[in-house]
């Protein structure tokens, strides 16, 4: 067998390693950010129908610019968006590598606040795109003095605003997202896979009128239970779709993907219905940990970066040997926790209080 330093890779992917969360088979898996309460029943036998329906349509390719689900996908988030400014693929890291194939590329630059999330930098040497992180704030915050010297002194071709942010969870204002377009002429693309958990925030979408450069992604995969479809979308201007219909496979979504997701978005009341509990699942579990002294910083997602660990790295084993799964994100002192169900996250409350108090392990 060949190793990889034997093949004429690309330069920019020399040394580096894929996106690896761990995928271990435990009762509670609590490190990716998905929405872990089951699916509605109603949701489950529509969706079979439509699936069967399109499987005897598989011998033809799928509908290339998936009106319907566009067309599903405007109705869900409003603010008077017509199809033709929501554009969909398989994730949106799909919908992320879109962007950076039409936007970004060779000589151009990706520049976002970290710590934040570790698929960009992957995306960015993918796509031959430089990568310029700058840190963010004592609080993880991004303030709009912030983002406007960095933006000033890196001149970015893109940029990435994370809201809520992955993975401390902080939330992002509107004030920052207006003064970051206004700071450059190149694409802002504000990321609000979180948004259905962030009630306290209007979404930059409500920002798009009059500003062709700014792009709203989202996802199924966390509020939605939909991890496993691969379902991003996106709203913008509908110039920015004409711009990533030159970049994407033809027939990228499959006509299964299209099914599935417009019935999610039909039943998306009953989709989202624990939406609210997980939040106070997540408040449950930071109350809990901050009583035993940890640090549980601000969050708007369903998940919590909590520090007060002397070794992340042993309490994520130590973790994984009672069959709890957390992310160790390379946050010093730090473990994000994904708020779970009432059960789950009970077990990983006693689980931590096992540990004794903040600084123990
Ligand atoms: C989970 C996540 C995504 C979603 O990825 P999908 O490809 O849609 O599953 C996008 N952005 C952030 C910040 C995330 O945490």
């Amino acid at each position: 067998m060949a190793e990889l330093s034997d093949l004429p890779l690309r330069d920019n992917l020399v040394g580096k390693t894929p996106y690896g969360a761990p995928q271990a088979a435990v009762p509670v898996s609590l490190n990716v950010n998905e929405n872990t309460h089951p699916l509605p029943e109603a949701f489950i036998a529509e969706a079979t129908e439509a699936l069967a329906a399109a499987l005897r349509g598989v011998n033809r390719y799928p509908d290339r610019e998936f009106m319907g689900l566009r067309e599903a996908l405007a109705g869900y988030l409003g603010y008077g968006l017509t199809p033709e400014q929501v554009w969909a693929a398989n994730g949106s890291n799909e919908v992320l590598q879109q962007i950076l194939q039409a936007f970004g590329g060779p000589g151009r630059t990706l520049m976002s606040f970290t710590p934040t999330y570790s698929m960009y930098p992957l995306l960015a040497d993918g796509t031959d795109t430089g990568w310029i992180g700058v840190p963010r704030d004592a609080d993880f915050r991004v303030t709009p003095e912030l983002a406007v010297a960095a933006i000033r002194e890196h001149q970015p071709d893109i940029v990435v605003l994370c809201a809520p942010n992955n993975p401390t969870g902080t939330p992002m204002s509107l004030e920052t997202v207006i003064a970051a377009y206004d700071a450059f002429d190149g694409i802002l693309v504000v990321d609000e896979a979180y948004k259905e958990f962030d009630t306290a925030t209007e979404s930059a979408i409500s920002l798009l009128p009059g500003r062709h450069r700014l792009i709203v992604s989202r996802t199924m995969s966390k509020a939605f239970a939909f991890a496993g479809v691969r379902l991003g979308y996106l709203a913008a201007d509908s110039a920015v779709v004409d711009a990533l219909r030159l970049v994407r496979l033809p027939y990228h979504l499959s006509g299964l993907t299209q099914a599935a997701a417009v019935t999610a978005v039909k039943h998306s009341e009953a989709m989202l219905a624990t939406v609210g509990e997980i939040r106070a699942q997540r408040d449950r579990l930071g109350v809990a940990l901050a009583e035993r002294g940890y640090t549980v910083h601000e969050s708007g997602a369903n998940f919590l970066l909590v520090g007060g660990f002397a070794d992340p790295g042993a309490v994520f084993e130590r973790l994984r040997a009672q069959g709890i799964l957390v992310r160790d994100l390379g946050i010093a002192g730090h473990v994000r926790i994904t708020a779970g169900t009432e059960s789950e996250t009970s077990t990983v409350i006693s689980a931590i209080e096992e540990f004794g108090a903040a600084g123990s392990v």
